[in-house]
């Protein structure tokens, strides 16, 4: 196997692969040919996973839930609690026939009165297993870090003009919009609301929403709301906090740790 284009003059032990000396990438000849692969080390995805996890933005609260960590007997509601179970199955089914839901465009809606219901922690569940099991790229963000980027770029010395950032949101491949629907629906919102999800509608793009209103109430322009129907399959929370909940059983664990 002959080695071109290793520049470094490190010594081969520096190198954590001292087959690709960690460029991630391996060159040979085969049959008169030049030829490049990817090491065996798995640099190159390693790289690319860093990427998509800091491109993805998930909250610090949020980077290490999984659907296997999601916790359903946590709720003091015995209804609750049936509701969420049905609520995992039904992410896992749509995780299961992710191909197909991805061809689709199928995408979530997640809905609770209530705040705290785990909502949130259920998306960013389906964002880290997309982001590390199936090599999706993801995009996190709130309603009101949407908007309030939006308005940045109108300051003409942003990095990104407001075309490029629609553009952007209108091409990840899945985006996750948290706290969905409670902004005043202002014209202008709703013109750039129905930019992103109209392009990612015709692109068959997988958005998934969380909100604190149902679909049916929301206050948005129809031809958003029709758009995200079509696309959606709305999965109601359970109507109770978890988060004193998981506070206490913080608390608990470092009482018990500590004892
Ligand atoms: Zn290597």
């Amino acid at each position: 196997m002959a080695e071109i284009g290793q520049m470094k003059s490190k010594g081969s032990t520096d190198y954590k692969c001292p087959i690709c000396k960690d460029t991630g990438r391996v060159f040979f000849d085969k049959d008169g040919y030049s030829y490049v692969d990817d090491c065996e080390c798995g640099l190159l995805k390693k790289q690319a996973m860093a990427r998509r996890l800091k491109f993805a933005d998930i909250p610090e609260s949020f980077k290490e839930m999984t659907l296997d960590t999601f916790k359903t007997d946590i709720y003091q509601d015995e209804r609750s609690e049936r509701i969420i179970q049905t609520n995992v199955k039904a992410v896992n089914y749509w995780l299961d026939h992710f191909d197909e839901m991805k061809k689709r465009g199928q995408g979530l809606y997640f809905y609770s009165y209530t705040k705290g219901s785990g909502k949130t922690r259920l998306a960013t569940s389906i964002a880290n297993e997309l982001m590390t099991k199936r090599d999706v790229t993801v995009k996190f963000t709130t309603s009101i870090q949407l908007i309030d980027e939006i308005k940045a770029t109108w300051d003409k010395d942003y990095e990104v003009t407001e075309h490029q950032l629609l553009l952007d949101l209108s091409k990840t491949e899945v985006l996750i919009i948290d706290d969905f629907g409670i902004e005043e629906a202002k014209a202008w919102l709703m013109e750039r609301f129905y930019q992103v999800i109209n392009n990612r509608y015709i692109a068959n793009l997988i958005t998934i929403f969380t909100s604190n209103i149902g679909l049916e109430n929301l206050k948005y322009d129809d031809r958003i709301t029709n758009r995200i129907k079509e696309r959606s399959l709305t999965l109601a929370f359970p109507e109770e906090s978890i988060r004193d909940q998981i506070y206490k059983k913080n608390m608990a664990e470092l009482a018990a740790a500590i004892a």
